[in-house]
């Protein structure tokens, strides 16, 4: 995305750039390409020891304010430094969560003791976080929460459910929407605790995906406990700080992964020329389309960005999302009919996937998580295009 940049801009490319270059040599040289969708668990050590070099030398949490432990870089800023990670092959992130979600939650909405308490270890990489939103009957639905949390003197009580629960079994922490008003309903009554994830009152169960990895998990809460002082925005307010998160979820977490979509499909591309797929003209179309889609992507990121900057990325992100995970999911599709039948054999036994396998399965999800495509639909029809709002049960 180099429409446009400023001296300023260029500058900070050419210092992401030369850092990256510099430091993913040495003891680094082999962390480059570790990780990411379907190789969740893959050295895991190694890409947090890399993550805490990235800290030690300022390079984590680039976008939050000097104050709190960042750069202050702009959105485009962040942006660059995310394709410029992309670009250089750096292993996929570990303390992504509290860097992208929790953080920026904590800077809108902590009080300055939260704050001190809980970003310089975002920003160290020394406490990492998961989050817990999703339940059996709260999924698209989150306002039908039933976890129960009830304040007992200087703790919360915790009992109930989630799901799909990325990272918990990694996370020190987790940001759980639960019902603190008995006989509440809908997004009435819900609370944003922080709760710590290493107590005998949690129990984490891995739950085993498509891609044969386990990166999301149930966690259950019985009886566990967190600090009374450990809720962030008043009792009651949950459901505002968890929109305000999702918020940054869905927006510029995710603008500069066009990089690494642009070198899949490059991948895709050059299959189909190995193959001979290429010269089938049903599949060059779908190519052809793939690349368009590439290019509206990058236009949708920069409006995005735009939206983002002014401090309002509302239903933008929602455009934003469905426009990338269905693309992403369809060049997943697309890899698998370059590949023909030698897609449906795994490599070896008993479940070795290769990587257009991997993006295949994975991005099966990119439609459904932090919202599935049809819930961003209601979005954008409801709040973009001033639609009337879908009928409730
Ligand atoms: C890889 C992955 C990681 C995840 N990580 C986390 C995590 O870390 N923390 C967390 O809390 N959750 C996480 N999730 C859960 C995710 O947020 C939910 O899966 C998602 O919100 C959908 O909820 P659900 O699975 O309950 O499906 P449901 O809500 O039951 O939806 C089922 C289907 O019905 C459709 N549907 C539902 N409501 C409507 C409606 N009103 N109008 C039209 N269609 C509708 C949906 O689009 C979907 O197709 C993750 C999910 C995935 C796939």
């Amino acid at each position: 995305m180099n429409d446009n940049e400023s001296p300023a801009d260029r500058a900070f490319r050419a210092e992401v750039r030369g850092w990256l270059e510099a430091n993913l040599s040495g003891a680094f040289a082999h962390a480059r390409g570790l990780g990411g969708p379907g190789r969740e668990h893959e050295a895991f050590e190694e890409r947090l020891a890399w993550e805490r070099h990235m800290a030690a030398a300022g390079w984590t949490c680039v976008g939050w304010p000097e104050e709190h432990g960042g750069r202050g870089a702009t959105v485009r800023q962040q942006v660059i430094f995310n394709e410029e990670y992309a670009l250089a092959g750096a292993p996929a992130r570990v303390g992504h969560i509290g860097e992208n979600l929790l953080g920026p939650t904590l800077i809108a909405f902590g009080t300055e003791e939260q704050k001190a308490r809980f970003l310089p270890p975002i920003v160290a990489v020394e406490e990492l976080w998961c989050q817990g939103y999703s339940e059996p009957n709260a999924g698209s639905d989150l306002a039908n929460v039933q976890t129960r949390a009830a304040l007992d003197g200087d703790h919360w009580t915790i009992d109930g459910q989630k799901v799909w629960t990325s990272n918990a079994l990694e996370a020190d922490w987790c940001f759980v929407v639960c019902r603190t008003e008995p006989g509440s309903s809908r997004h009435h009554g819900l609370s944003y605790l922080l709760v710590p994830m290493k107590q005998d009152g949690v129990d984490i169960r891995p739950i085993v995906q498509l891609t044969g990895t386990s990166e999301f998990n149930e966690v259950f809460f019985d009886g566990a406990r967190t600090g009374a002082r450990d809720i962030v925005g008043a009792p009651g307010e949950g459901w505002k700080i968890a929109m305000a998160t999702l918020g940054f979820e869905r927006g510029v977490a995710t603008l500069g992964q066009q990089v690494g979509f642009r070198r899949e499909f490059e991948g895709v591309l050059d299959l189909a020329r190995r193959t001979g797929a290429v010269d089938d003209p049903l599949l060059r179309d779908r190519l052809t389309r793939a690349y368009t889609g590439l290019e509206i992507m990058r236009l949708n990121a920069v409006r995005t960005m735009a939206g983002v900057a002014s401090g309002a990325p509302g239903p933008e992100s929602s455009i934003s999302k469905l426009v990338w995970g269905t693309w992403h999911r369809e060049l997943g599709e697309l890899a698998m009919d370059v590949l023909g039948a030698a897609g449906m054999v795994a490599d070896g036994e008993p479940y070795d996937l290769n990587d257009w396998q991997r993006l295949f399965l994975f991005s099966r999800s990119d439609t459904i998580y932090a919202g599935s495509n049809e819930i961003q639909r209601n979005i954008i029809a409801e709040r973009v295009l001033g639609l009337p709002r879908e009928a409730r049960g």
